[in-house]
């Protein structure tokens, strides 16, 4: 115990994230504001839509204040209305269901795989019904959600999938960059993700026939675009709409973020294969189980993750963690036993994301972790399996 004390006091501590500064950012916030436009759709967040469409294809592109307005943007581009069902995974952030939850949706929560937090896809079938009007997925940790079995079900179906890419930036399946394979996609540039603007995301549009509706919606419901491209003389009220899109300053910041996307991407996926062959070993013991990456998936470095044997292990594991001074985290909180959502369902058991809810376990991933760091947690690791 003594030597634990010793131990722990000349470590620094390592966080559980730390956001990432270009040193370009302030620069570009200072060109938004010489410029003289602030408000939003100006020079800055034009280059960030060109960058988008000139790396992933994706052509029609809207950056918005977050990835939760981009997702409630979707729910009002598919007209959700009450009685109308969204099916989705309960393993996620509850900005995936809030989007539909604020337009009436009856949300219809699909359980995670055995083997990975993504949806599972049976599930998926066995809930949909006439009255189902979205499949939305989480493309957890950015490692993607098996889209042939989903683009399958859309099309015999003919119900609109939703990717919820806010893990996925820079991952794919089979080669298509995620974010490319939905009718409407969604990205977050929150200062936990991998490319940060403070509060930021991004809505792809790749069905086009949403494409006129959602400029409108973007701009406070108004043709603004269509006036601003000498389209219309004047813009006027046209449909509903809010305040989806951010100021210049915000994509300024996310400029400078975007032109370091290689070497930010380099890096995380580098600190990620690090842990994985460090980790190996313990995991073919049988103490806990590292991420499958099927073939059709790559790896984007978003985040690092082991799922252990149970609640307590995990519980334990984190303490022992937190005395050597690296912060790992557990997540999420499953929503179909969210209080929200059980004050007006009942209570329903999913078995694979509760698994997930108790048992995983979230290590320290961000840029600025050196190789020295991941050992240091993976000794602590291989410390903890040895007592
Ligand atoms: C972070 C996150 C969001 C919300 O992103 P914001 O940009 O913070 O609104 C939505 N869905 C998932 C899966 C997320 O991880």
């Amino acid at each position: 115990m003594k030597e634990m004390e010793s131990f722990k006091a000349d470590q620094p501590h390592i966080p559980f994230n730390l956001p990432f500064f270009t040193g370009k950012e302030l620069d570009y916030i200072t060109q938004a504001v010489e410029r003289g436009q602030i408000s939003g759709s100006g020079y800055f967040t034009a280059q960030c839509h060109e960058f988008f469409n000139n790396k992933y294809g994706f052509e029609r592109c809207l950056l918005t204040s977050s990835c939760t307005d981009a997702l409630e943007m979707c729910a009002l581009l598919l007209d959700v209305c009450p009685g109308d069902e969204v099916i989705m995974p309960a393993y996620t952030f509850v900005s995936t269901a809030n989007a539909f939850a604020l337009r009436g949706a009856d949300i219809k929560f699909a359980d995670s795989s055995k083997e990975s937090p993504n949806i599972d896809p049976d599930h998926v079938e066995s809930l949909i019904t006439t009255r189902t009007k979205a499949i939305v997925v989480v493309h957890y940790g950015g490692i993607a959600c098996d889209m042939d079995r989903i683009c399958d079900l859309s099309e015999r179906f003919g119900i609109p999938i939703i990717e919820d890419a806010a893990h996925a930036i820079d991952s794919f399946h089979w080669k298509r960059p995620l974010g490319s394979i939905g009718a409407l996609s969604t990205f977050s540039f929150h200062e936990t993700k991998n490319i940060i603007c403070g509060e930021g995301g991004l809505l792809v549009v790749n069905d086009p026939k949403y494409w006129r509706r959602a400029e409108i919606i973007w701009q406070k419901g108004t043709d603004r675009m269509a006036f601003a491209r000498k389209e219309v003389q004047k813009y006027q009220w046209m449909d509903v709409g809010s305040s989806f899109l951010p100021s210049e300053i915000t994509a300024a910041f996310l400029l400078s973020q975007l032109e370091h996307l290689e070497q930010i991407q380099t890096t995380r996926v580098a600190l990620w294969r690090r842990y994985e062959e460090k980790l190996r070993p313990l995991s073919e013991s049988g103490h806990f189980a590292l991420t499958a990456v099927p073939e059709y998936a790559t790896i984007n470095g978003h985040l690092f993750t082991l799922v252990v044997k149970s609640r307590e292990e995990r519980d334990d594991l984190i303490d022992y963690l937190v005395g050597r001074k690296i912060c790992a985290l557990f997540h999420y909180l499953m929503l179909n036993e969210s209080p929200y959502f059980t004050a007006q369902h009942p209570a329903t058991n999913l078995s694979n994301g509760k698994r997930f809810e108790n048992c995983l376990i979230r290590l320290p991933l961000f840029y600025q972790l050196t190789p020295d760091g991941i050992d240091r947690i993976c000794s602590a690791l291989s410390d903890y399996y040895a007592q």
